[in-house]
Order: structure tokens, then C-alpha cells, then sequence
């Protein structure tokens, strides 16, 4: 029996756990992929918004600025890169009026240091934005974050705190007992809870209706993205974005956090809340609206990827108890990922309130080392590690410079990886402009060896997902 149960393990359900970790109670995280971060918080734009976008008195401006605020701090403790680089709106002939409302929400919001700045200014801070554009709105309080870092970390401090974690365990059936709640998982596991965080992304209505809350309904909202190679990422220096719609905040241009430029992401409504294809009529419109606004950004593209916002029928987050000891999180679209820390803040002390957790643990652990780290050290820091363990000196990961002492430490710290992309999502291994064709046959052989598993039997991303067909060589 667990005191309780966190559904969901993307950025609100990690980082709930660890929140709640440094108290005395038994924790368990139930996700329902091979790997935390796998919904929205694994595709997305990265952004911490600085808060100026959300209307006024909703919940998804006081979590965006309030987590925004914490964002720098929480992302040092836990060794995830984040970068505040800051953002502009940029406006066109005809948008000066929608930048002034920005700009006087933001105000309004508590967003600081926002400023509103006209072309000369703006041609200055990024030379190579479109020359048509002839004003922006500044915030230089926005930031940039690897989010499934920011989540895989979170996890891994609440892990080393004594909390579960449990893979391939999607909750189907949610039975109130004597002393809580029994949620049964698709695999026929069960696990028992006086509480329960559900913090299920697209699928948080689901799992509230499990327990009888029918109130409100996530659809989800498809945005398409072109990861473009790190030659191209200075290509601007802060986000720029365009002036929003009622559909979002249109396709941004940003530095990644690692280096890379992201573009994106596309907009649009769909039904199906697992299809993550990307299309080509999809990354016509990126490279467009990105040109729009960047005329120079080149398609050097080294991937490109889907992510599904989880739109509440509400328009703001839906934040409420479905049921006693039930706390919901839904609706969690942008700015999800900027409001996340907060959002953890609120769920420590709506439980607190609730009496669901109250004594704090002794020598509970905050910190953590970067996950990737080796290519940030100096020469003789490198030399210090290789000498203690020469795994730190063999190169795997040629594009990104990632060890295999990086990658075993990912396979066996908190929380372990099991498959090629959540390799990917720890250390950056194949997330290159090779994207896996050098590192993968180590990576995998690694991962067999760390499972206990044949070789062709390791996945991509869990469940059905081989890599490998059979030998190509030799006949061993
Ligand atoms: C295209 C796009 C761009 C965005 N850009 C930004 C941005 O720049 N800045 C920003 O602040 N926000 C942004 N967001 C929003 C942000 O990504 C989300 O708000 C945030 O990631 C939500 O995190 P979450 O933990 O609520 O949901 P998710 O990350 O979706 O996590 C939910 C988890 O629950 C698991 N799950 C689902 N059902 C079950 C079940 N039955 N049992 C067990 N587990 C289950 C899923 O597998 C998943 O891992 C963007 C979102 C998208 C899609």
C-alpha cells in the first residue's frame, strides 16, 4: 500500500515527485511508456515563457510567471540546462496594436523588465530577423530548457528519495477502497494509494472520468518542428516569435538549450492523441512561417518531430480535486513546461492541506550532477575523471561527445534508461547530425548487456519497437 500514487511521467508528474519526495511517505510514479518524459514534455519548444502571453487572472498566467520565476534556480539544483537568453514578439505593418496589448498583459501579469522596441532596436538585438518587421515586444526574462532533462532529473532526485518508478504501466481502471484507491494497469499490475496525483497529459480527463469526474474533456493539438543542425544555431539568439492567434503562439524561431535551432511549432486540430506523424505539408508551413520571420534560416534539418498539446475544454489548466485525496492536473498545454515548478509547488501544498504528507525525511537529496557532462570539463578536469575510469575516455557518441561512461551511468543511475531514446534523452547519445548512424550498434549493445537481453530484443521506445532484424555480419 502506498501512501501515494503520481500518474504520469512527464514534466508535472516528475516533478510533483520530486516535490513531494523530501517527505515521509511512500511514493510510487506510474507511467504508462518505457520512459518518463514520452507525452508533450518530450516535443516541444523548450520555451520558459516569461508570461506575458495568458490573460490576466487566469491560472495559466499565475503558474507561468510564478514557475517561470523558479524555472533558473530548480534547473541549477537538478543539473538541466537552462539558458535565459530572452524573447521577442516580432510585429509587422498592422501588428502594433496587438504588441501594445501584449506588452500591457504582461504588465498586468507581474512580468518584469518587458519592454516594447522599435525596428532599429530590434535589427540591433537580431540582425537577422525579417527586415520587414518594424517592432517587437522584449522580454528579457524569458529563458530556454531541455524539458525532458528537466523531468528525467526531477525522477531521478525523487527516485534517490525512496520513490517508485514503474514503466509500462498505463492505468485502465481506477476502484475505490476502504482506504483509498486500487489502480490497475493495462499489463494486469496493480497498485494500491490513500492518494493520487494525475497529472496523465492528453489523457488526464481519462483517468479522471475513472474515478467519475466527467467535467471537462483534452483534445489534443498537433505542432509540427524542424530540429536544424547546430552550424545554424546562432542563427538568432533569443526566441522570436510572431504575434499569437487564437490557435497559439505561431512558429517561433529559437536557439535550443544544447545548440541547435528549433522552428516551429505548426498548429492544428486533431482527434487521435497517440499520432505523432510528422507531414510534409506540416514542415512546409514551419520552414514558411520560419522564413517569415527569419528569411535566412536554412533547412538543414536533422530531424523533425510531432508533439500534441492537451487542450483543455476550459482554455485554461484545469486544476481540481475529481474526486477526495484525487488531484487533477489537465489541460497542461503552454506554458505547461514554464508553469511545471509551480504547479509542483501547488500540488506539495494542496497534499500538505490535505494531510497527505507532513513530516519531512532526514538528509532527503536535492541535488544532482549533469547527466552529460564530460564535454564541459576542462582538459585536466577530463584527465582527473579518465584516470579514476577510463570509460570516461572512450567517445561513443562522436557528434555530441558523449562517453561510454556517460551512457553506462545513464543505464544504471535513477531513473535507469532501458531503451535507445531514452538513452537519447538522458545523454544527448544520437541526438547528433548522425542521429544514431555511429553510436546506435554500441548504444544498444550497452543496453542489451545492462538488461540482460538478447541484442535484438532492445527497442527504440518500448513495446514492439526493434531495432534489429537479424545479423548483417559474421554468423555468429
Ligand atoms: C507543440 C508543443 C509546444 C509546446 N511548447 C511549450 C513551450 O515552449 N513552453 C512551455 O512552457 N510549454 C510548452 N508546451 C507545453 C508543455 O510541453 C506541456 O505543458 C508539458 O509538457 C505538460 O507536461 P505533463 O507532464 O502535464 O504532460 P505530458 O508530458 O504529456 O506527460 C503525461 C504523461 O502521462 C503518461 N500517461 C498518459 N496516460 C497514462 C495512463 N493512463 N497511465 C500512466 N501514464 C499515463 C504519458 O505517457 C506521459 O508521459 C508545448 C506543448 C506542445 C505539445
Amino acid at each position: 500500500m502506498y501512501d501515494i500514487i503520481i500518474i504520469g511521467g512527464g514534466v508535472v508528474g516528475a516533478l510533483c515527485a520530486e516535490a513531494l519526495s523530501k517527505y515521509e511517505a511512500n511514493i510510487v510514479l506510474l507511467e504508462a511508456a518505457s520512459d518518463l518524459a514520452a507525452g508533450a514534455t518530450g516535443a516541444n519548444s523548450g520555451i520558459v515563457h516569461a508570461g506575458f502571453d495568458a490573460k490576466t487572472g487566469s491560472l495559466k498566467a499565475k503558474f507561468n510567471v510564478r514557475g517561470a520565476k523558479l524555472m533558473p534556480g530548480l534547473c541549477k539544483r537538478l543539473g538541466v540546462g537552462y539558458k535565459n537568453n530572452g524573447s521577442l514578439v516580432i510585429g509587422f505593418s498592422g501588428d502594433e496594436e496587438q504588441l501594445a496589448e501584449l506588452y500591457a498583459r504582461g504588465v498586468e501579469n507581474g512580468v518584469k523588465e518587458l519592454s516594447l522596441i522599435g525596428k532599429e532596436e530590434l535589427h540591433a538585438l537580431e540582425p537577422n530577423v525579417s527586415p520587414e518587421a518594424v517592432a517587437a515586444l522584449y522580454a528579457p526574462t524569458a529563458g530556454i530548457v531541455c524539458p525532458y532533462s528537466l523531468a528525467i532529473a526531477a525522477a531521478g532526485v525523487a527516485m534517490d528519495n525512496g520513490v517508485g518508478l514503474e514503466y509500462d504501466c498505463r492505468v485502465t481502471a481506477i476502484e475505490k477502497t476502504e482506504n483509498g484507491y486500487k489502480a490497475v494497469c493495462e499489463n494486469g499490475r496493480s497498485f494500491e494509494a490513500k492518494y493520487i496525483v494525475n497529472a496523465a497529459g492528453l489523457h488526464s480527463d481519462d483517468i479522471a472520468a475513472l474515478v467519475g469526474d466527467r467535467g471537462f474533456s483534452v483534445r489534443p493539438r498537433k505542432g509540427e518542428y524542424i530540429l536544424v543542425d547546430k552550424t545554424q544555431g546562432k542563427t538568432v539568439s533569443r526566441t522570436v516569435f510572431v504575434c499569437p492567434s487564437a490557435m497559439g503562439k505561431g512558429i517561433l524561431v529559437s536557439p535550443t538549450f544544447d545548440g541547435n535551432l528549433i522552428l516551429g511549432p505548426t498548429s492544428e486540430d486533431v482527434d487521435d492523441k497517440e499520432n505523432r506523424q510528422t507531414t510534409y505539408e506540416g514542415l512546409q508551413k514551419v520552414l514558411e512561417g520560419a522564413r517569415r520571420s527569419v528569411p535566412c534560416v536554412r533547412a538543414a534539418a536533422i530531424t523533425s518531430f510531432t508533439g500534441l498539446r492537451a487542450v483543455g475544454s476550459t482554455g485554461d489548466f484545469i486544476i481540481r480535486k475529481s474526486a477526495d485525496n484525487f488531484l487533477t492536473f489537465a489541460g497542461i498545454e503552454s506554458p505547461g513546461l514554464s508553469s511545471a515548478p509551480a504547479l509542483a509547488e501547488y500540488a506539495e501544498q494542496t497534499l500538505l492541506a490535505d494531510g497527505a504528507v507532513s513530516k519531512i525525511k532526514n538528509g532527503y537529496k536535492t541535488e544532482r550532477r549533469p547527466a552529460k557532462f564530460m564535454s564541459e570539463l576542462s582538459f585536466d578536469e577530463k584527465n582527473e575523471y579518465i584516470k579514476k575510469d577510463p570509460a570516461y575516455g572512450r567517445i561513443v557518441c562522436r557528434c555530441e561527445e558523449v562517453t561510454e561512461g556517460e551512457i553506462r551511468d545513464a543505464l544504471e543511475n535513477n531513473p535507469p534508461a532501458k531503451t535507445v531514446d531514452a538513452v537519447k534523452r538522458r545523454v544527448r547519445a544520437g541526438m547528433g547530425r548522425c542521429q544514431g548512424g555511429f553510436c546506435s550498434p554500441v548504444v544498444i549493445g550497452m543496453i542489451a548487456k545492462s538488461l540482460n537481453i538478447p541484442y535484438g530484443q532492445v527497442t527504440k521506445c518500448g513495446e514492439g519497437s526493434f531495432i534489429t532484424t537479424g545479423r548483417t555480419k559474421g554468423d555468429q
